[in-house]
């Protein structure tokens, strides 16, 4: 679950001369095959440039449906087009050997347990923020935060099957948090290559699909993220590519404006972080059909699949 609250930034709109483009396939395509449809054009193996931006769409928004009669139908479904049982595209044992990747996945299993310590407020650099949520759990009672570790540990198979060094913010082995600055300094401290907060939404029904939250340009108190929004931009696009590419999903249909992307300057995870790092909210915990996904261990599979090698694709240049 994001932390959706009063200073919730819109996602930015990003100028490019793909606009033309979108503009001419906004007309032909509804939103959220655009997402997907964009990803293609610009690269969504994973393999295309740094600056390969995946651009917002200036198709009218389908933000927030309330019927679901109408957001319920996936578009014609991308097909994985390669070998989703493979090792990570363009990458070969040992690729990542002396990477360092940091995977935090998002929230405690504990942490309902010690409200009083989630709720102390820590300094996120542009303001103070709640050390740590609960995080959300499907209708079912599937908690955000017995998924998020679920997906971390299946990443870490898979990362280091590459040779990455993979360390975690938790693993189930404390009574609460960390905090989100904790989280953010552990990244630092390794010395991450890359970090990515695993975490799973808390929406309405009908809102479905994954975003991408890249670090906005922030610089105010222990919060500078310069250095690092354009390569958290870069890591988040090839997560956001290659999450399609695996699972076959569509981006969000809610946020992003079908691009699975989303800039947010409010998360202290991302303020505080030194190195690149984004999150990704890999579905809608409260939509029956995202969360049918979410509770399946295959899906589960092919989710740490998508973002592991979109990692692999950010490091391997
Ligand atoms: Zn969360």
């Amino acid at each position: 679950m994001s932390y959706v609250g009063p200073d919730f930034d819109p996602p930015q709109p990003r100028r490019g001369r793909r606009r033309v483009l979108t503009v001419g396939l906004a007309a032909l395509v509804p939103g959220a095959l655009l997402g997907w449809v964009m990803y293609e054009a610009v690269g969504g193996d994973g393999g295309g440039s740094g600056n390969a931006a995946v651009q917002p769409s200036q198709a009218p928004s389908d933000q927030a449906p309330t019927d679901s009669t109408t957001s319920d139908d996936k578009p014609p479904g991308p097909t994985p087009t390669t070998d989703s049982t493979s090792a990570p595209a363009g990458s070969g044992s040992g690729s990542l050997d002396g990477r360092v990747v940091v995977i935090d996945p998002g929230h405690n299993p504990n942490n309902f347990r010690h409200t009083s310590e989630i709720n102390r407020k820590v300094n996120i650099g542009t303001n103070w923020k709640e050390c740590d949520t609960t995080g959300t759990s499907t209708n079912d009672g599937y908690s955000e935060a017995e998924f998020t570790l679920d997906v971390a540990h299946r990443m870490r198979t898979l990362l280091e099957k590459q040779g990455a060094t993979v360390k975690f913010t938790q693993d189930g082995d404390r009574s609460w948090g960390p905090c989100v600055d904790e989280r953010a300094e552990i990244g630092n401290k390794a010395h991450a290559d890359a970090v990515v907060s695993i975490h799973a939404d808390g929406a309405g029904s009908g809102q479905r699909g994954f975003h991408v939250i890249l670090p906005g340009k922030v610089d105010e108190g222990a919060a500078n993220t310069g250095p690092v929004v354009a390569p958290s931009r870069a890591l988040g696009e090839r997560i956001a590519g290659s999450f399609v590419r695996v699972t076959g999903d569509a981006p969000s249909n809610y946020i992003g404006d079908g691009t699975g992307l989303v800039t947010r300057k409010d998360l202290g995870g991302l303020n505080l972080s030194t190195v690149p790092k984004v999150f990704i909210e890999c579905g809608n915990m409260r939509d029956s059909k995202d969360a049918a996904q979410l509770t399946s261990g295959a899906w589960r599979q092919k989710a740490a699949q998508g973002i592991s090698e979109g990692i692999v694709s950010f490091l391997v240049k």
